[in-house]
């Protein structure tokens, strides 16, 4: 990295704000997808939107890529280093601006963490609903990002839904309001939504305004464990038949509750074949209440990833998603496919949205190993797709899937999506090689 653009950073957010010895850039050379890292030439913490903005134009009178960070907590690799570049990271844009009890809105800075929104709005009695796994860690910038999912979606669907507005740095370091406070608002192209899942390639999100909902007044969970895994799908079949919409569905295979069991000690049972963690919320006359075992339960079905990066050395989770209908079939694919290549797969995932963890325990310093995982990969993100799903249905394309998307969208939409990437960022400095290649 040319010195006077270090200078200059330094002179743009101060010398405590940028890092550049390597013992400082490796904790920033990765995500928590594995197998993936780059030691980034510098990194930065901007506090404020001007400071972003600065940045970014500075990125543009020296051409270096920048690559935009929230936790690095991240499954696709999108927040890894490409080469040469500046990672922003938004942690310390980290205040919670407005909870506007009125309108059922709060705004928030980029950095702020996922569970201090939900916290914000449950002080003021109201209801942030999207809680991906990560949300004790994760940002709310990176959610947006990714259009995180969470244990929630079937119910009250993804970050999405919840995104009203959103202040952007654009490439070349012009900020953009996009949204508002209104519930309809159709003023021109909803240009927010083109951020919303845009993995840093757009633009750096700084602010955003999220709606918010009643909070439900009872919940309760019910843990049900299935001898055999086509029973679980025909139970969540049955479930939406009936029209009754939980807010969590959650699926874990018989590898990943015993897993958790050994690692969260909630007294699952771990002689299943399937176990279903079901959660309904909304009026107290409809639902009975018992929060202290739901919450442990909850709190079980979070720790899968952790309970899983036990097992061995290298754990690899995928999102393979698929419609509902296909569920069986697919966790059947998956663990044949595990079978065929001699791999271990544990599954679970949020089975009310189709939407599957298909995750190997390997070991990346295994170069056999490490061919058979991409062949069986492979072969998983194929059947989804053939199945009518997507080859992820909220981590993201990132670095991990982008090998996988020109099949998935077919080369119109491919071209479509590059027309958009070109006109955002001409010079290509935003997350480069990242969702495709420039
Ligand atoms: C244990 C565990 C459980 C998880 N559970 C879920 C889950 O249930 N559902 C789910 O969807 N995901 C889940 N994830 C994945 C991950 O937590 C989410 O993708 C999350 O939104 C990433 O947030 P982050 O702040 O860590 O972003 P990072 O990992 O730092 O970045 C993610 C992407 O967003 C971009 N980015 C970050 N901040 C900004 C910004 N302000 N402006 C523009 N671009 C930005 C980065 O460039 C990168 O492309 C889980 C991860 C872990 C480790």
């Amino acid at each position: 990295m040319n010195p006077n653009v270090i200078e200059d950073l330094v002179g743009l957010l101060g010398r405590s704000n940028v890092l550049v010895e390597r013992e400082d850039l490796i904790p920033y050379s990765f995500d928590a997808t594995a197998a993936l890292r780059r030691v980034p030439e510098v990194v930065v913490f901007p506090r404020t939107t001007a400071e972003v903005a600065s940045v970014l134009k500075l990125s543009q009178k020296h051409k270096f890529p920048v690559v935009a960070r929230g936790s690095g907590s991240g499954l696709s690799g999108g927040s890894v280093p490409t080469e040469g570049s500046v990672v922003v990271c938004l942690v310390k844009l980290d205040r919670i601006l407005e909870v506007d009890a009125r309108n059922f809105t709060l705004r928030a800075e980029a950095g702020v963490l996922t569970q201090a929104v939900y916290d914000a709005a449950d002080n003021a009695g109201l209801f942030y609903p999207p809680d991906p796994g990560s949300m004790k860690i994760s940002t709310i910038g990176g959610n947006v990002a990714e259009n995180s999912g969470g244990l929630r979606g079937l119910k009250y669907g993804v970050t999405r839904d919840y995104v009203m507005g959103l202040e952007v740095v654009l490439a070349d370091g012009e900020v953009c309001r996009l949204g508002s406070k209104c519930v309809k608002d159709v003023a021109g192209y909803s240009l927010k939504d083109l951020f919303v899942g845009s993995e840093g390639t757009l633009g750096i999100v700084t602010e955003v305004l999220l709606k918010l909902v009643p909070r439900p007044t009872a919940r309760q969970t019910l843990l049900a464990t299935y001898a055999r895994m086509d029973a679980a799908a025909a139970t969540v079949s049955a479930i939406i038949a009936a029209k009754i919409v939980p807010c969590t569905l959650e699926f874990l295979d018989s590898k990943t509750l015993r897993c958790v069991e050994d690692y969260a000690h909630v007294g699952l049972p771990v002689d299943a074949e399937a176990l279903l963690l079901i959660e309904v919320d909304g009026h107290p006359a409809a639902v009975a209440d018992d929060a202290a075992e739901a919450s442990r339960l909850a709190t079980a079905r979070r720790s899968a990833f952790s309970a899983l990066a036990r097992m061995r050395p290298t754990t690899i989770l995928e999102d393979a998603t698929v419609p509902r209908s296909e569920l069986s079939n697919m966790i059947r694919f998956i663990q044949e496919t595990g079978e065929r290549h001699r791999l271990e797969i544990a599954t679970f995932g949020h089975f009310g949205d189709g939407n599957l963890h298909p995750t190997f325990l390997t070991d990346e310093r295994d170069a056999d190993e490490m061919r058979r995982v991409e062949a069986a990969m492979r072969e998983i993100f194929a059947h989804a797709l053939s199945l009518g799903g997507t080859i992820t249905g909220e981590h993201g394309v990132g670095l991990a899937k982008k090998a996988f998307l020109r099949g998935q969208m077919g080369d119109g939409s491919y071209a479509l999506l590059r027309q958009v990437k070109r006109s955002l960022d001409p010079l290509g400095l935003l997350n480069p090689g990242k969702v495709f290649d420039p």
